[in-house]
């Protein structure tokens, strides 16, 4: 038996076993260890029968009096009775006529299984059972759970984990010794064993422990290891020319905040170093990002270099083309811009691709129409990557392969993760933080609504609309006809049906409470064209109301727009909605929220946390604490963070797993003397890769 041996190798898995192993992605006996609990049941108390309470239990008793029957087609029972010193009880089964024949009458069990009312009196329902012994794998103890499928339960796993032991006794270490010993870690093999059969709560919590310190210090090592690679690479060095930023600064319409302004300074150091740059400027939504990356962008242009600005939207990259437009033309460079999207004419293209490859258009603004084979760049600088969450490493790269020279990359994110946190998965990125909005801005105003409050909620938002403000509506579904597919899908899971579509709520609004205003549509299902002819309408104030799905979730920045309403507002995750709620309050007129609720019920404490704050970093810990482990805010693409043991809240784990990374570093900067784990750290380089 090895890791890389079929699952079949074991007693008692077949090949239809196999199969459905393969359905959950286990092909293998090491796919079988990686395939952690996805949570614990802790039947290890054996109780009484004479002091049975309802919930979980766990029994140790003689059974007898087994009777099967199939009481009608699709239905057999199976009753037992289970004595012991205390008392007796019932274990009913459900379709598990095997049971019958199993259980010896002179054998004392365990059983493990749900104490409750089952076919009017008190029993074990479906209960897992098997014969006392020292190492039980299905009862009496902390039970792991499984993500399980169709015809392979948690059980079943249990039994095969069971019958791999032999195997997981001798996987062998891969952390460095003296960091196992230093932070006292179990090692790699008794964390295994005990995550999947734990012998106490306290063996397991180590065990998690030592699993995801393993994950963050190989992700620590992954983005270390990829910030000397770059900091190998030389540099297109690019002066700073103080004149001109302050000439920049003079022409803005609004003063830089402070951190807005350490954010270019810190920059423009980076741009003079010998080794590229490699920035995220982390900032909520509404910080003013694009203004600080035009404004780095500004000292390349200038000394002849080209920089490129890939967005994640068309709508996105049309709205920084104009913005950098008119950043850059008090300056008298505004024609060096030149915008890039899918839904250019061909000719269109054509001309744009011409001024890229020439050199005339020095700022690129674009999609990832930008990274396509047609399109050649000339003397490539500087990358700028907005919404940086949103692309792929991927992509990223294929933009980077544009340039002749390692170009310089500055990312930018909504995504306002923990500090700690973001330094060890984005170990390899310098950071700049804009902590402040634009001194001139309120809080937003955030409420939910209930349905009964919508009628007094329309005339308090005419009265906005009516001092010449405008608002977004944000629907989950496009059409009447996928609320009708959805209600099916909802009537299936036994959830109420209740998702309302852009177009309904178009239709409804323009035709009703809100006939007097002008009411646009904007979703995904329209052609480019269009959404651009809506979107400048709406940028021009001849709509005042915008009804729309989540394209607008990104970017999108209409200062005069100051309400939004975002409908289903359960349905959305945390981020989103403060993405959304993002939209709204950029000026310096009060901004609202409204957060429709679909029935009276309580709302949920996400949305509580969204009308108490308006802090992206602390909804974000709010985020993940919810989340649990394995998720993280906003970055539900970005392979490298899939973390499935380690807690993101874990600031003292993550912390010491990086402090031990460089540790490691600082002995081995090659990893030369850990073959093995140089493996593992390699194959998350190519996933971590922001170069
Ligand atoms: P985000 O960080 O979400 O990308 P934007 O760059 O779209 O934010 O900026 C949001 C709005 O704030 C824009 O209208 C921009 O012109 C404005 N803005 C940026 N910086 C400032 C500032 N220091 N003072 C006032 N307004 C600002
Ligand atoms: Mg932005």
């Amino acid at each position: 038996m090895i890791l890389g041996s079929p699952l079949t190798e074991l007693k008692g898995v077949g090949e239809e076993q196999a199969r459905k192993f393969a359905v959950l992605g286990i092909k293998t006996l090491g796919g079988l260890v990686e395939h952690y609990p996805r949570r614990y049941d802790d039947y290890s108390t054996v109780t009484p029968i004479g002091k049975l309470r309802p919930g979980a239990v766990t029994i140790e008793a003689a059974i007898k009096q087994v009777k099967g029957r199939r009481v009608r087609r699709g239905l057999h029972i199976t009753e037992a009775i289970a004595s012991d010193d205390t008392g007796s009880v019932r274990l009913i089964w459900f379709n598990q006529p095997y049971r019958a024949g199993a259980i010896k009458s002179d054998q004392r069990y365990f059983v493990s299984g749900q104490y409750e009312l089952g076919r009017g009196r008190f029993a074990i329902m479906n209960p897992s059972m098997e014969m006392v012994s020292d190492l039980p794998i299905n009862t009496a103890r902390i039970l792991a759970v499984y993500r399980s499928t169709k015809g392979l339960t948690s059980r079943q796993i249990r039994l095969a984990v069971y019958q791999a032991l032999p195997l997981i006794e001798n996987i062998p270490e891969t952390l460095p010794l003296w960091v196992v010993k230093e932070q006292q870690l179990l090692s790699r093999a008794e964390a295994l064993i005990a995550i999947h059969m734990p012998s106490s709560v306290e063996k397991l919590a180590a065990a998690r422990r030592r699993l995801g310190f393993e994950e963050v210090f190989q992700l620590s090592l992954a983005s270390l290891l990829n910030k000397q690679e770059n900091q190998n690479e030389p540099a297109l060095r690019i002066p700073f020319q103080e004149e001109l930023a302050q000439e920049f600064v003079r022409h803005l319409p609004f003063t830089l905040t402070d951190t807005q302004r350490r954010a270019v300074w810190q920059a423009y150091l980076d741009l003079q170093k010998p080794y590229p740059m490699n920035r995220l400027i982390e900032g909520d939504v509404g910080s003013g990002k694009t203004v600080v990356a035009t404004m780095v962008a500004l000292m390349a242009i200038e000394q002849g270099w080209q920089v490129a600005f890939m967005a994640p939207t068309e709508l996105l990259a049309r709205q920084h083309a104009d913005t950098i437009h008119a950043l850059l033309s008090p300056l008298g460079k505004e024609d060096l811009v030149t915008m890039l999207v899918g839904a250019l004419s061909a000719s269109q293209k054509a001309k744009a691709r011409t001024a890229i490859k020439s050199g005339k258009a020095g700022f690129v603004v674009g999609t990832q129409a930008l990274i396509q084979e047609k399109v050649d760049m000339h003397k490539l600088a500087l990358i700028i990557i907005d919404e940086q969450h949103r692309f792929g490493v991927e992509q990223r790269k294929l933009l980077m392969a544009k340039a002749d020279h390692m170009p310089h990359v500055l990312s930018l994110s909504a995504t306002p993760i923990p500090r700690s946190l973001a330094l060890t998965l984005y170990g390899e990125l310098d950071i700049s933080l804009l902590t402040e909005k634009p001194a001139d801005r309120k809080p937003i105003i955030t409420s939910i609504i209930s349905p009964n409050a919508r009628a007094g909620l329309y005339g308090k938002i005419d009265e906005e609309l009516a001092a010449g403000r405008q608002m977004f509506v944000v629907c989950p579904l496009i059409s009447p006809a996928e609320e009708i597919m959805e209600a099916e899908t909802a009537k299936a899971r036994g959830l109420p049906p209740i998702m309302s579509s852009a177009e309904k709520a178009y239709e409804e609004l323009r035709s009703k409470n809100f006939k007097h205003r002008r009411v646009g549509l904007l979703h995904g299902k329209l052609k480019p064209a269009e959404k651009q002819a809506v979107m400048e309408r709406f940028v021009r104030h001849e709509l005042d109301i915008l009804v729309a799905t989540t394209v607008i979730e990104v970017g999108v920045d209409v200062p005069n727009a100051t309400i939004m309403l975002i409908e289903n507002a359960e349905h959305f995750g945390l981020a989103q909605l403060h993405q959304l709620r993002g939209r709204v309050g950029r000026s310096h007129h009060q901004g609202y929220c409204y957060l429709l609720l679909d029935d009276s019920g309580a709302p949920s404490r996400r949305l509580r946390a969204l009308e108490q704050s308006n802090d992206g970093f602390s909804l974000a810990e709010l985020d993940l604490s919810l989340r649990g482990p394995g998720a993280i805010y906003g970055t539900a693409q970005h392979g490298s963070l899939d973390l499935r043991v380690a807690q993101l809240t874990d600031t003292e784990l993550i912390t010491s797993a990086r402090e031990s990374a460089q540790k490691l570093l600082q002995e081995d900067r090659n990893l030369l003397q850990y073959k093995e784990l140089m493996l593992h750290v390699n194959r998350l380089r190519a996933v971590t890769n922001l170069n």
